[in-house]
């Protein structure tokens, strides 16, 4: 099961725990780098948060600079309600 691209490969947009960046990463992968602070991100761990996953790495891409977009945009007024 590891070692290898499934069937079509897919990819995931994954949020970098430490520092908040965005980068997609192939789903097969154990771990990616995040490109900002360069933490070793663990794709099986709970608490890497995926906000997307598709078969295409273009859409991938596309959805990486959606994200960074709408992070940037919405940094004034926070999502997430106070509990
Ligand atoms: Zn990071």
């Amino acid at each position: 099961m590891e070692g290898g691209p499934g069937i079509g490969g897919s990819y995931i947009v994954i949020l970098c725990p430490r520092c908040g960046s965005i980068r997609y990463a192939e789903d097969w992968r154990k771990t990616a780098k995040c490109f900002n602070c360069g933490y070793r991100i663990r794709l099986r761990d709970p608490e890497v948060r995926i906000l997307y996953k598709t078969g295409r790495r273009d859409e991938a891409v596309e959805a990486v600079k959606r994200y960074k977009m709408m992070i940037g945009a919405g940094r004034r007024q926070p999502s997430r309600s106070k509990p």
